[in-house]
């Protein structure tokens, strides 16, 4: 595209329009704000919001919003205009350096797990000025976070920017032990890849469970699912691409490096990686990401699916999440170096993420945990529910080496005393990519893979700063305190690595003999969001985020509520969807088709006594067994849904929805499943798999 660079960022209020349009002192202070994480003077954001406001105008918008991302985990916006009445009946457009940085939506509609009742029902939006402004559908969006009026988040963003904060004062205090004291902030950087279905949009509509649950409930395997593997990488479908074009180029115009697409494993499903950036933005990104993809899918008359397990049978989706640190000054700090004492300091970074991950498998895990994702996670899918890291053959034989204070390379015979003089080059790219870890090491970045595909990225990377920022307190309490720096670190670097080496596997975590030596290796095997949520409250992690400042402790509980309850009614609707599926659609689909089949019988019977039914007979006889076997089936998931509402608590219900609920409807579909292979396609009511995934070309 010839003018691809007018049109990336041209919907964004970005550094360079920054710099054009406001005045030099103005936007001095405005970076000195950003950088320093300040609080903004209200002299400097009145004339910053009217040079957004003019801007703004000038590229066709008529309302600003601030736009936030409450615990429903998809964003949100109350959009008002600029137009202000003035005493002659005129209006002025104004936009007011208070309107910029602090809005009053209403948060009594919004989840809050009980800090609202405790609590006034106002909440407020701050902007986050590290976060772009920009233009979507003739409004004005000011990214913002979200808090209740006495201050506690109830918004996925705010605790990803304290969990920012706290890796950055504590890798400061790392770096400063190394001597680098030109670096100002370390911030953490993302690229989250991401998962998706399209499918045709009129077969979508006559799919009540996928308008309602965003999944499909039942449907018989197609003959041809994925095993041929011929979708992947496979040239992209006419109807896709034009798709594709559209939504990279309206992603380009808000400033979203979408880089690379292509076709997914499974058949209808398809990748977008963006190019990495600050986690804060990368998380603002994804959002839009998601949501464009939804409204440009509309247009091509097609449906974008980011459940992560739309259809059973074929691989869900899920979200990729690169996380590295790195420096204000351009160094990423989970890159090996070339010196020995910068491979010091890079081993100290990767084993302060050994030990986070190992000590907070728990948490990791519920940072992904959803309804969704339990269809992946634990489900002999891609990746397992257990948390272990992926480094490769030849970090790890280094890695054992230190453990072991052994030479690394027998012919380049080396010391492998940390900081001296002799530390094997740590090659770059050995990494043989084990697509099976749900944390790999790929060469100077961690890639998580459990983050289901339709969460906000927020949660994972919240916990993943937080976690790692723990870990270098801990190891930066210890190095301040050290009488010999090198020696101390040497130790503590071959500590870590002994204590904590239990955390990687690099081979197959598909296999049963992983389950069985993870359980072996004490490694937490969570097989459901109900099974991971009560390890939120531990006081093990309560102390972790209050001391790093990340949550209060009522916030967590806050979390761990909203979690649960979203859990309990995401299976509960689930089941309801299935029952009116199942008695207004394949009921009376049966009824009929028996119907026609006993009348054909009927027929050939009254015109000839000896003509053969037995075709129709047996039919009958089988689907007759099955319909009685799906009525009881229907009437026991009623009654579990019924039973639900008498548990005692939030956590007692979600676990009835998994163990009971959850079951009734897993049973319950395999009957339907059965049905749908035996009775005929014009009196079956719903789009099947086969139509679904191989619909759009
Ligand atoms: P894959 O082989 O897994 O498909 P790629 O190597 O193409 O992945 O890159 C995946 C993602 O990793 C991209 O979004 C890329 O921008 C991101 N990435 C690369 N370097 C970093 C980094 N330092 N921090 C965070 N993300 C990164
Ligand atoms: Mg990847």
């Amino acid at each position: 595209m010839k003018d691809l660079p007018n049109l990336f960022g041209s919907m964004v209020f970005n550094d360079r329009v920054m710099r054009q349009r406001l005045p030099k002192d103005i936007y001095r202070s405005l970076k000195r704000t950003i950088a320093e994480q300040k609080h903004l003077d209200l002299d400097v954001a009145n004339v910053v919001a009217n040079e957004m406001k003019e801007w703004a105008i000038e590229k066709g918008a008529t309302h600003f919003t601030h736009w936030f991302q409450p615990m429903t985990g998809i964003t949100a916006e109350k959009h008002d205009s600029f137009i202000s009445p003035t005493k002659d009946d005129n209006v002025i457009m104004e936009f007011s350096g208070k309107e910029l940085v602090r809005g009053e939506p209403d948060a009594s509609s919004f989840p809050s797990g009980g800090i609202r009742s405790t609590f006034e029902a106002r909440g407020y939006t701050a902007w986050d000025p590290t976060s772009y402004a920009f233009i979507k559908d003739r409004t004005l969006y000011i990214p913002t976070a979200f808090c209740s009026y006495s201050g506690e988040a109830l918004d996925k963003k705010t605790p990803l920017l304290r969990s920012m904060d706290a890796i950055n004062r504590e890798a400061l205090r790392i770096l400063r032990l190394f001597g680098h004291n030109d670096v100002k902030r370390v911030i953490t950087t993302v690229g989250p890849e991401q998962e998706y279905f399209l499918i045709d949009k009129d077969l979508y509509e006559k799919r009540p469970d996928l308008v309602y649950c965003g999944r499909t409930l039942f449907g018989a395997r197609p003959p041809k699912g994925q095993e041929l593997e011929d979708h992947y990488f496979g040239s992209i479908k006419p109807r896709v691409s034009a798709f594709m074009k559209e939504l990279e180029e309206e992603l380009w115009k808000l400033g979203v490096h979408a880089k690379t697409k292509h076709n997914e494993v499974a058949p209808a499903q398809h990748e977008l990686a963006p190019i990495y950036t600050t986690t804060n933005i990368a998380a603002d990104h994804n959002q839009l990401t998601m949501e464009l993809m939804k409204t440009i899918a509309n247009k091509h008359n097609l449906v974008c699916i980011l459940h992560e397990k739309p259809f059973a049978g074929v691989n869900g989706s899920g979200k990729h999440n690169n996380w590295s640190i790195s420096t204000d000054t351009g160094i990423n700090l989970l890159e090996p170096g070339e010196t020995p004492y910068e491979n010091a300091q890079f081993l100290l970074f990767l084993t302060a993420v050994i030990k986070a991950v190992d000590d907070y498998q728990d948490l990791l895990r519920i940072s992904v945990a959803s309804a969704g994702n339990d269809h992946r996670l634990g489900a002999n899918e891609a990746p397992p529910a257990i948390v272990s890291m992926f480094v490769g053959d030849e970090l790890m034989a280094i890695l054992e080496c230190i453990e072991n204070g052994t030479s690394y390379n027998k012919k380049e015979k080396c010391d492998m005393e940390i900081g001296a003089t002799v530390l094997p080059h740590i090659p770059k790219d050995s990494t043989d990519r084990n697509r099976t870890s749900p944390f790999a090491f790929t060469g100077n970045k961690f890639e998580f893979r459990m983050v289901g595909s339709s969460a906000s990225i927020s949660d994972a990377n919240t916990v993943l700063n937080t976690i790692v920022a723990e870990v270098l307190s801990q190891f930066a309490d210890r190095l301040e305190n050290a009488a010999n720096f090198k020696d101390e670190l040497s130790a503590l670097v071959k500590e870590t690595i002994k204590n904590h080496k239990r955390i990687i596997f690099n081979g197959n975590n598909y296999s049963d003999e992983w389950v069985k030596e993870a359980e072996r290796r004490g490694l937490l095997n969570l097989k459901s969001t109900v099974d991971a949520l009560p390890y939120l409250i531990s006081e093990k992690n309560i102390r972790l985020f209050t001391k790093q400042k990340v949550f209060s402790e009522t916030e967590i509980y806050s979390r761990y509520e909203i979690m649960l309850e979203g859990y309990a009614k995401t299976i509960h609707i689930e089941a309801l969807t299935m029952l009116e599926m199942v008695r207004r659609g394949i009921i009376p689909a049966v009824v009929n088709y028996l119907k026609d089949l006993s009348t054909t019988a009927y027929t050939k019977k009254s015109l000839n006594a000896q003509l053969n039914c037995e075709l129709e007979e047996k039919l009958i006889e089988k689907i007759s067994n099955l319909s009685s076997c799906l009525y009881k089936k229907i009437e026991k998931l009623e009654s579990s849904i019924i039973e639900a509402k008498s548990q005692a608590n939030s956590l007692d219900t979600a676990k009835y929805y998994r163990e009971t609920v959850f079951i009734d409807m897993q049973s319950l579909r395999n009957v339907i499943d059965e049905l749908e292979t035996l009775v005929g396609k014009k009196y079956w009511p719903f789009p099947t798999y086969g139509e679904l995934l191989y619909s759009v070309y």
